[in-house]
């Protein structure tokens, strides 16, 4: 029986290739010393695994940014806008190049903008977005891949090349020119491709694994048909090289056929998010075929319930014999933290808590302590046992007050009093707004200086008391300064958060927080989420004091600012004992507290931020309404708890709201904000469409960029969005929140802003 390794984290246990990459951009480390970097992270990670005893050991999967641009440049699939600054490059397929791809260029007399990103299926992960265009011409460009297996070679480390499969590559990527498609782009890049197979078969290669996750979603007909052809081909022209066809994120459902007709020597696939798949492919996989069973979670830090994945893989066993089986992770543990025994301070991750986990380092043992029980070596399984019992039973986890407060909530806990026009009525009455009310999305420039005194704070060497005072300061000065440009509905500015998620996580109960715990999100950066380990309630008040000390400084509304219940799951690692929406309406409950302790405390509107509804929909279609129902009731749950007067918001960053447009009307806010501009109001037809009911602010300028609108860009903006939705609904706002931005373009800015909305109602 082998086990197999899809893939491991690559930006180095201290997050070593972060920090390099950056050093190497600002110019302090050179490209040797960033290479050198790069070359004893993967031999660490080589070593690592070869001395657990993993047999099939991942190569390239390391990227010094993104699997897929790696592939880009592999195969030639660079953007016309750089061809510029490749004939100024001495070699075409440098890193430079790469790096220019990745994050623009903007040097030498060229400015160039970077490759769209995009969220790697449902995890949060970036990936560089291939783009095709009308001359696009495959080339056999970059030889990372076969590079890196020679490297491990003369380590003496024999390993497993990782490729996003052909057809994955081409569905995931954008086509520029409607004369192209996939079959044509197919025909071009399979010569491509299978050069590089020839390549890595030619230097020694036994297996090869590529990547084919697109194979769990619902897949085009048309792109049904090209799989057969392409795998087809690979297997005439690499006979000798063996296929690891693999897959992840979920079932084959109706793809199973499909992948078991390819000509592959072996199938991965993911048990976690899919285990009852197996029981339709045992029986149908054709006898050439081995097949790796992904039953420790690549997507999680929870320790893997042995008694479980022994079922499946004795079932597997059973039906196919021990020689067939690989054992695995479920996907690439680029997505879990490097290792738990980084985790020391007791005070921060408790060992109580801690017994539950396992990081990749850990789950590489896992794979090997499921082979040797199968083997017969008991040992580690009664200990696993214990955890797990203990994980059931903990009074850490399991409070049952919470628990019972979720079962008993009722439809009228997430209805408003009454529908929105009375509320409409009651808050206009109320809130006495201009016509084109302006506001802006929450947070306020974060300076050098505000997250000193965050720093300061945590490391003890200010007082709480002085940091209450700076802040307060701070809190201050914003809205002097908002009352002077004369916004109508003022915030506090957020200087009291580091990010969105981790402010709530850190004062409810149910989270912890790692030292160590970094999973790439994107290039070098890093996010290091909550874990939600067990029920969830929130103890204290978590912003009532700041968003009243806020109101106290002035008669304007001050908005009171929250982050939703489903932005909050999935942005954490979330417990994987209970189902995901149970956890969500425990933050909902935590959240509505909140929400009803801020209108007692006098404040008027609030604002509850849910960006991550999009992106959390179900990677099949046939889950979303499922999902949908559970997301928008988990939302409603948290702000339905008010009366009629108090003006509940939401905001939402760009997304596609085409699809999800009912369920975004059903959450029934009383004003929504969305990201529009850089899509000059495209993204409002989707509400016009609908007839979308209630208050709207479409953003009318791009927070991302230090570019400074003109008030009249706004106005012919706010003109648009008029003509699209009655005007009475309309708010004026930027796309989001501001605090990625410097003070002095923010205040030109909103500056324009408030002009273009006045000058708007003079119009109208
Ligand atoms: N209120 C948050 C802010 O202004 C919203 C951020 C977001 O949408 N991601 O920063
Ligand atoms: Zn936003």
């Amino acid at each position: 029986m082998f086990t197999n390794i899809p893939g491991y984290p690559r930006i180095g246990s201290n997050r070593e290739l972060k920090k390099a990459c950056e050093s190497y951009w600002t110019g302090k480390i050179s490209l040797e010393k960033l290479e050198l970097t790069a070359r004893l992270l993967r031999q660490q990670n080589w070593e690592h695994l070869q001395q657990a005893g993993i047999d099939l050991i991942p190569s390239n999967d390391f990227s010094f940014y993104d699997q897929m641009l790696d592939m880009c440049l592999a195969m030639g699939v660079i953007p016309a806008r750089f061809r510029p600054l490749q004939q100024k490059l001495a070699d075409p397929a440098c890193l430079e190049l790469y790096f220019a791809m990745g994050r623009g260029y903007q040097k030498n007399g060229l400015d160039i903008t970077a490759m769209e990103m995009t969220k790697w299926f449902d995890t949060n992960y970036h990936y560089l977005v291939p783009e095709f265009d009308t001359q696009q011409q495959f080339t056999l460009l970059s030889k990372k891949c076969v590079l890196e297996f020679e490297e491990a070679k003369r380590l003496g480390i024999h390993t497993k090349p990782v490729l996003i499969g052909p057809l994955s590559f081409l569905i995931l990527g954008k086509i520029k020119d409607p004369a192209l498609n996939n079959g044509i782009l197919l025909q071009q890049l399979l010569p491509v491709y299978i050069q590089l197979l020839a390549e890595l078969q030619r230097a020694g290669a036994t297996w090869v694994q590529i990547d084919e996750p697109c194979l769990v979603t619902d897949l085009v007909a048309a792109d049904k048909e090209l799989y057969a052809d392409a795998y087809t081909k690979i297997n005439a022209a690499v006979p000798d090289l063996k296929i690891l066809l693999t897959t992840y994120f979920g079932g084959l459902q109706d793809n199973t056929g499909l992948a078991l007709q390819l000509p592959v020597q072996a199938l991965h696939i993911d048990l976690v998010r899919a285990p009852e798949q197996l029981d339709s492919i045992l029986p149908q996989l054709p006898s050439h075929m081995q097949l790796s069973l992904g039953v420790v979670d690549g997507r999680n830090i929870w320790k893997n319930n042995y008694d479980d994945s022994l079922s499946l893989i004795q079932k597997a066993v059973q039906a196919l014999g021990a020689a067939r089986i690989m054992l695995s992770t479920s996907c690439s543990l680029l997505h879990t933290p490097y290792d738990l025994d980084l985790e020391t301070d007791e005070q921060v991750l408790s060992p109580a808590i801690k017994q539950w986990m396992a990081f990749a380092k850990q789950k590489v043992a896992e794979v090997i302590a499921l082979k040797n029980i199968l083997a017969g070596d008991n040992s580690l399984l009664d200990a696993n046992r214990q955890a797990m019992q203990n994980r059931k039973t903990s009074p850490l986890i399991h409070k049952q007050a919470i628990k019972e407060r979720v079962k008993n909530i009722t439809a009228a806990d997430a209805q408003r009093l009454h529908p929105f026009p009375i509320r409409q009525q009651i808050q206009e009455a109320v809130l006495q707004l201009p016509l084109f009310p302006t506001t802006t999305i929450g947070s306020f420039p974060q300076t050098a200086e505000i997250r000193k005194l965050r720093a300061d704070l945590k490391k003890g060497s200010i007082t709480p008391a002085d940091y209450d005072a700076q802040i307060k300061a701070a809190i201050r000065e914003a809205v002097q300064w908002q009352e002077d440009i004369r916004l109508d509905v003022l915030v506090h500015g957020e200087f009291e958060r580091n990010d969105m998620v981790e402010y709530f996580g850190e004062q409810l109960d149910g989270f912890v927080f790692t030292q160590n715990g970094w999973v790439q999100s994107y290039g070098s950066r890093c996010v290091k989420p909550p874990i939600i380990f067990g029920d969830i309630q929130r103890p204290a008040p978590m912003t009532v004091q700041w968003s009243s000390y806020a109101q106290s400084l002035t008669n304007k509304p001050m908005k009171g600012m929250l982050t939703g219940p489903v932005t909050i799951l999935q942005w954490s690692f979330v417990r994987n004992d209970q189902p995901r929406a149970t956890t969500t309406l425990q933050i909902a409950l935590a959240i509505r507290d909140e929400v009803v302790d801020l209108e007692k405390a006098g404040i008027q509107i609030i604002q509850v931020d849910e960006p991550a509804i999009r992106e959390g929909l179900p990677l099949r279609k046939a889950d979303w309404e499922q999902y949908l129902q559970w997301a928008v009731q988990a939302f409603k749950v948290a702000v339905a708890g008010v009366q009629d007067a108090t003006q509940i918001h939401t905001h939402m960053c760009y997304a596609e709201f085409n699809d999800i447009i009912t369920s975004i009307a059903a959450m029934d806010a009383d004003v929504i904000t969305i990201e529009t501009s850089r899509s000059q109001m495209e993204l409002l037809e989707a509400f016009a469409k609908f007839s979308y009911p209630n208050e709207i602010g479409p953003g009318v300028y791009d927070i991302h960029s230090p570019r400074v609108p003109t008030a009249a860009e706004m106005e012919a903006l706010l003109e648009k969005a008029v003509q699209l939705l009655p005007a009475r609904n309309i708010w004026v706002n930027p796309d989001c929140g501001l605090k990625t931005r410097k003070w002095e373009e923010t205040a030109l800015a909103l500056r324009n802003m408030v002009t273009a909305a006045r000058n708007s109602r003079e119009i109208l």
